[in-house]
């Protein structure tokens, strides 16, 4: 079954970002079905028509997005009544709730409503197609694709089970991560009416390994899922840290939680990202006691109490001061864990044995402590996001 999305507003065209195509994506995809092209015009009523006309003819499902408010620039109504040779009828069911331009439905539409704006959507079956006409603003088009379009896709259009698996490694080049995999990817896993595709997607340090099986049965789609996640960790194992919609800080939290234990935290170079990484999951006051930014000299040693000739004799970035950081947070706070990172994130601030993007880590339990130094890239901001995302994967393994 081909779909496709057609998109309308000027504003798509110059400045703003077309965030509508990656969440209808990601929504259809969640089903299992796919977008076979994505096109934007701008408020222009030839260039929609002609596009519209095109989209209708290529494909089964049909999905637009913006125009449909009251202003003089949404057009979309007009053009898909003309488009379709079909009047619009004013509905004073919907007039109830809205008014003007906005209480026309195409002949034969069914009406979607909108919690989170006033245009309605429209679903307007065209024999075996469907013309699914949605509003522009994300937040009205969303809520509609779950409560309405996807239910409605589902029931007229009956479609192979599909189910992706998504598993996160971190701190590994997708070069080595590739190669692991291989033997897993080249398997043939496609037989009996099943279809499996791998992917592997790198982003920041992170990387996601994807293997989605389709098939008419869900429950030999799940089965076969299954077999390949076995696979897939007896090759990766722990580099393995989370799956879907998981993040490094979550599992942390999760593992903390599970042993009712405790996390305190001293960062320098990081000013404060792993409590912010660590305080956007719900519940973490359950395990974060708290998070110390200890940016100077003075601060590591009024508030750690490291002493000053730690600093002056190995440097505040150094392996000596990461471990101090970690024992002072652990012992002032009173945590079952802490860790500290201090490093040079630059661009400024690199020395011949120190480059920029030295980082050192400190972890430390009551059962003992440990650090270590990592060399990182990128700009200030990417070296940062690096260390934070360092430290928390340190601190998983070590909790394990
Ligand atoms: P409204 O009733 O709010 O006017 P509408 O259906 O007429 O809704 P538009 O007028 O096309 O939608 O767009 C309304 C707002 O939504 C604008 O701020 C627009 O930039 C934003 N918007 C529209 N389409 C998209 C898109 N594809 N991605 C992100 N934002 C969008
Ligand atoms: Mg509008």
């Amino acid at each position: 079954m081909r779909i496709e999305l057609l998109c309308s507003g000027t504003e798509l065209l110059r400045d703003k970002v077309n965030s509508n195509t990656v969440l209808v994506a990601q929504r259809l995809s969640s089903l299992g079905l796919h977008l076979a092209q994505i096109t934007t015009v701008g408020d222009d009523a030839g260039d929609f028509e002609a596009a519209l006309a095109s989209c209708l003819r290529r494909s089964a499902v049909v999905l637009t997005s913006g125009g449909l408010g009251p202003t003089f620039d949404d057009l979309t109504r007009e053009c898909v009544s003309k488009v379709l040779k079909r009047p619009l009828l004013f509905s004073k069911k919907i007039l109830k709730q809205i008014g003007g331009r906005q209480a026309y439905l195409i002949r034969g539409a069914r009406p979607i409503l909108n919690r989170t704006g006033t245009a309605p959507g429209q679903i307007i079956p065209l024999g075996k197609k469907t013309l699914i006409l949605l509003p522009g603003p994300p937040r009205e088009l969303m809520p509609m694709m779950d409560s309405a379009v996807l239910p409605y896709l589902k029931k007229t259009y009956p479609h192979a089970s599909s189910k992706t698996l998504v598993l996160h490694v971190f701190g590994f080049p997708e070069s080595h991560i590739d190669e692991m995999i291989r033997p897993v990817v080249d398997r043939k896993w496609s037989q009996d009416g099943l279809t499996v595709t791998f992917g592997i997607l790198a982003h920041r340090s992170i990387i996601d390994v994807k293997a989605t099986v389709q098939g008419k049965s869900p429950s030999a789609v799940k089965t076969l899922s299954g077999k390949i996640r076995k696979s897939l960790y007896g090759i990766l194992g722990p580099k393995i840290y989370g799956e879907g919609e998981e993040t490094l800080e979550s599992v942390v939290g999760r593992m903390l939680k599970k042993k009712g234990k405790t996390l305190s935290l001293a960062e320098s170079c990081t000013g404060g990202l792993i409590a912010s990484k660590i305080t956007n999951v719900p519940g973490s006051s359950d395990y974060l006691l708290e998070g110390l930014v200890t940016y100077s000299n003075a601060a590591k040693t009024r508030l750690l109490g490291i002493k000053p000739d730690i600093l002056r004799r190995y440097g505040a970035v150094s392996e000596p001061t990461a471990l101090k950081m970690a024992r002072g947070a652990l012992t002032r706070s009173g945590s079952d864990w802490a860790v500290s990172v201090t490093g040079i994130a630059g661009p400024s601030g690199g020395t011949k044995e120190k480059p920029v993007g030295t980082v050192c880590f400190g972890i430390a339990s009551k059962k003992g402590a440990r650090a270590f130094t990592e060399k990182l890239f990128g700009d200030r901001n990417q070296i940062r996001e690096r260390a934070a995302l360092s430290a928390l994967d340190a601190l998983r393994r070590a909790i394990r």
